[in-house]
């Protein structure tokens, strides 16, 4: 046998395998539905940007852009990025096509890939999907709770219970500055604290000092000051009416008062949801589910009106992995409760037409026409777990009947074949 090389995924990418495809398909139907609901238009914008629209837009001292971008160059020598997150392409996209002319506020959402160089990990890829809602034109805090909600939302008719969704404001051009100085000033002389990384970003962005998960630079951000003692009076005014919302909608929020996410272009609101409190990946980051707040001078700063805007993201693996390890999906409505067996020739035939009927009724129907054993097919149905099994026999046939069979009790009734589908709607309704 020749040898050749033995290909395997490259580092950080990953297959999502036949198996896996349920949870998938499902998270996209959820969302496909809300967005309806809430009145969000999908788009879809290319995985190759301009490397230039995240360095200006992302931020050029954040993590994404630092270190996490692949980046090409092409023949041309334009130099092109595949899109480390969503927001950057959108914003783009929303001027190109002077949606700023459309009556607002303009809601847009999109799910697919993205590509960050990381340190791959368990819930931590290099490429991996998002799901991604965005609103332009509007400012009131309104339309930040809508998000926090329609993202809790989401998770909760995927079958998440203890979601803890954690809150904060982290000012605008008013505020912030001052409160970066003050912070500044805290943590220079306490730089021998922190870790390397820190002490760099103490000069270059103060802010993200809060987001090191590093345990000595926790303990120095313990004592730092807080941004909400220093808002300005209108992100003040902003917070406190998101909270209102918040505790009207009766979502169970957390104030954290350090957070501050990873990208510059945040403005006022910022938010992240966990499965639960304290939820941690391999190297101690919290492993959220999905994140995301206001971002009110990104579409000028990328070359469009002022227009302000708020948004979120959510992590598609990171769901499905929580999905299938704690069996959300078989909760759900994608389990068979129906087996159908049948035992011989016209018998199968029929089957075809039945199964149909079936599915037409939403009645979520499992077989095996490819066994013939009465015994194998009731031993499939009992693995499956179904509440109940029609058996079509050669006597059945003959008599336009089938059987009924209640699985946890083995009682069996026989009914007329035109009537067994009212008749089963009538039983799974109990
Ligand atoms: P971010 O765009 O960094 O705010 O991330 C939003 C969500 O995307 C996170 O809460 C995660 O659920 C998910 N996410 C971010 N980075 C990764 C990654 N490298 N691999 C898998 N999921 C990720």
């Amino acid at each position: 046998m020749p040898k050749g090389p033995k290909f395997q995924t490259v580092t950080g990418m990953h297959d999502i395998l036949p198996e896996d495809q349920q949870y998938i398909s499902k998270i996209w139907s959820v969302v496909n539905d809300l967005a309806k609901f809430y009145g969000f238009s999908k788009i879809d914008t290319p995985v190759l940007e301009d490397a230039l629209l995240y360095e200006k837009g992302t931020g050029a001292g954040t993590d994404i852009v630092e270190k996490q971008m692949f980046l090409l160059k092409t023949k041309g020598g334009d130099l092109l990025a595949l899109r480390p997150e969503f927001t950057p392409g959108i914003v783009r996209a929303y001027t190109e096509h002077g949606m700023m002319n459309l009556p607002q506020p303009v809601k847009l959402y999109t799910y697919g890939p993205l590509f960050r160089y990381e340190h791959p990990q368990a819930g931590r890829f290099r490429q991996f999907n998002q799901i991604d809602f965005e609103v332009f034109g509007e400012q009131s805090s309104a339309i930040d709770a809508q998000i926090i909600q329609m993202f809790y939302t989401i998770l909760k008719e995927l079958k998440f219970t203890h979601l803890i969704i954690e809150v904060n404001s982290i000012g605008d051009s008013q505020c912030r500055p001052y409160y970066k100085k003050l912070l500044s000033n805290f943590l220079r002389p306490r730089q021998y604290s922190l870790c390397s990384e820190c002490r760099r970003r103490i000069k270059e962005n103060p802010l993200r000092v809060l987001d090191c998960k590093e345990e000595k630079c926790q303990r120095v951000k313990a004592q730092a000051p807080q941004i909400i003692d220093h808002l300005c009076e209108e992100c003040k005014m902003h917070f406190k009416s998101l909270l209102e919302f918040l505790d009207e909608a009766d979502l169970p929020y957390h104030l954290d008062p350090y957070l501050v996410r990873g990208l510059d272009y945040y403005t006022k609101t910022v938010f992240e949801i966990f499965p639960e409190r304290g939820a941690e990946d391999g190297e101690g980051r919290p492993s959220a589910l999905a994140g995301g707040g206001r971002f009110d001078s990104l579409v000028k700063l990328l070359g469009g009106r002022d227009v302000p805007a708020s948004g979120a993201a959510a992590g598609v693996e990171r769901i499905a992995a929580i999905m299938r390890s704690k069996g959300l999906l078989q909760a759900s409505e994608n389990t068979a409760r129906v087996f159908l067996a049948q035992l011989g020739d016209s018998a199968k035939k029929k089957t075809v037409k039945l199964l149909e009927d079936l599915r037409k009724a939403n009645i979520n129907t499992a077989e095996s026409l490819g066994r013939d054993s009465l015994r194998a097919q009731l031993g499939r149905a009992d693995k499956l777990g179904v509440e109940f099994t029609l058996i079509l026999g050669q006597k059945e046939v003959l008599d336009n009947t089938i059987v009924i069979r209640k699985m946890d009790t083995g009682a069996q009734e026989t009914v007329k074949l035109d009537h067994v589908v009212e008749e089963l709607k009538k039983r799974l309704r109990k």
